[in-house]
């Protein structure tokens, strides 16, 4: 044996007192003159002996807080005192863990959000008090039921049997339709699952307030705002001449110009309001994409008044299933980008074209470009390099934020590049399930036509 077990000591000890015992019962049996009988009877009893000690030790074992374990001598009393140390070691052992137990879960009631674990198959072993309250679980009732049996919201449903995990989902909870919740889940051990819940009615509440006052404000300050601007204008023309105004005539430009500046703010706060609050709502139609960039284009180019050269490549059979007004922001947005940032003289190339089952809409040009530290912050609100350039070429700081949730609402991408002093190229790419192609959209009216079911 590779251990350090004395085996040999305590064989050589037993047989040892077995073989003393024996002896001085044949010496004890030799004074009556039956010496063997003598050395058996002092076996027996010695056997006898050890079964007691085994009789007693089956009954501790079998309930040990009824029976003891007695003092006793040789390898006996080593057993019992062994198997009394591993019997206080289990205890200490099981109340540090009942208490590691406990502790694990008052801090999991404690939590404010719901944790769930599922086995395998989505199936629920248990959950904390913040779970009940937001899914209204009962134990034990609930235990061993798919979760998705008590989920029922379709994104959930959805969402679980994709089984894409780095996601997350939203649906309104199970036992009250008014409280929003966010479902999480993070894989773990063998095929073991946390779903992790959490309630974001409250955000979504002050999320929409938010929206509501940005979009209330904007549209309150419209109608005072366009008074102003007629007077303004009606003023521009008085200064004209060599009337009691004609020394108004620059600060009456500047205000006017200001105006106008306060009403394309106000505009473009209403589109991200409205973009924000309807994301989900855009009325699908089949855009004429192609008119829609030639439309825009010849926007750009007035804005640019003949400074820069203007390139197209547009597929004319390439249309998009999706909001008109949606689509003309984001590209509209950034042809007016391109002509701003780009100094007179330069390229602008724009193309709407396939790329695999996907639409790409393009606007590169050869202006002053984005450090690839400011790229990834070009789409927050009010986010500008150079505020100062932004304003003076009539910049609000919201063009891309619109473009951004614009993108959003089609399920598609912005993608920029960009190098100072060299230019910027903004792609954006639209999946599969919105592209149409002109002929087979033709088809399918002609059809709708000949057959008006
Ligand atoms: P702005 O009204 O200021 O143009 P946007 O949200 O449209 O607001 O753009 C944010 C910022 O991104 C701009 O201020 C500018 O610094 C940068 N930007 C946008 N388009 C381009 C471009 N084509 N070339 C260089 N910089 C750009």
């Amino acid at each position: 044996m590779a251990d350090d077990f004395p085996y040999a000591e305590l064989w050589w000890r037993g047989v040892g007192k077995l073989a003393v015992i024996a002896l001085i019962g044949a010496a004890a049996g030799a004074i009556f003159g039956y010496s063997a009988l003598g050395a058996l009877a002092a076996v027996l009893i010695f056997v006898l002996l050890q079964l007691r000690q085994l009789i007693r030790l089956r009954a501790w074992l079998h309930a040990p807080k009824r029976h003891f374990l007695p003092d006793a001598g040789g390898i006996w009393g080593e057993v019992f005192d062994l198997l009394i140390d591993l019997q206080r070691k289990n205890r200490k052992r099981k109340k540090k863990l009942a208490l590691m137990l406990a502790e694990f879960q008052a801090s999991t009631a404690a939590l404010p959000d719901g944790a769930v674990v599922l086995a395998d198959r989505g199936e629920i072993s248990w959950f904390n008090t913040a779970a009940r309250q937001l899914l209204g679980l009962r134990a034990p009732q609930d235990l061993g039921i798919r979760i998705p049996n008590l989920i029922r919201h379709p994104s959930f449903t959805e969402f679980f049997e994709a089984g894409d995990f780095e996601l997350e989902t939203e649906a309104p909870s199970p036992i009250n339709r008014n409280r929003m919740l966010s479902l999480r889940i993070i894989p773990y051990g063998n095929e073991q699952k946390l779903l992790i819940v959490r309630d974001i009615s409250e955000r979504r509440q002050l999320e929409a307030a938010r929206r509501d006052f940005v979009a209330n404000a904007s549209h309150e300050l419209r109608t005072p705002l366009t008074v102003l601007r007629g007077y303004l204008d009606l003023m521009e023309m008085d200064t004209q001449g060599a009337g009691p105004l004609a020394g108004w005539r620059t600060p009456v430009l500047e205000m006017r110009n200001q105006a106008l500046r306060m009403e394309a703010l106000i505009n473009d706060m209403l589109k991200l309001a409205r973009l924000e609050a309807d994301r989900a709502h855009m009325r699908d139609e089949l855009l004429q994409a192609p008119t829609l960039v030639a439309r825009a284009v010849e926007e750009a180019k007035a804005v640019s008044k003949g400074q820069h050269r203007f390139e197209q490549m547009v597929e004319p059979d390439l249309l998009l299933l999706g909001g008109e007004i949606e689509f003309y922001s984001i590209i509209i947005n950034l042809l007016t980008n391109a002509v701003r940032y780009t100094p007179a003289g330069g390229a602008i190339r724009v193309s709407w074209e396939r790329a695999g089952d996907s639409a790409r809409f393009a606007v590169a040009d050869t202006g002053i470009g984005v450090a690839p530290e400011d790229i990834p912050r070009l789409t927050e609100r009010f986010y500008r390099v150079d505020v100062g350039r932004s304003r003076a070429s009539g910049g609000t700081g919201l063009g891309l934020s619109i473009v951004k949730h614009a993108l959003e609402a089609f399920d598609a991408q912005l993608e920029i590049e960009s190098e100072v002093g060299v230019g910027s190229t903004f792609i954006c790419r639209f999946p599969p399930h919105r592209v149409q192609d002109a002929a087979s959209a033709a088809l399918a009216a002609a059809e709708r036509g000949a057959d008006p079911d």
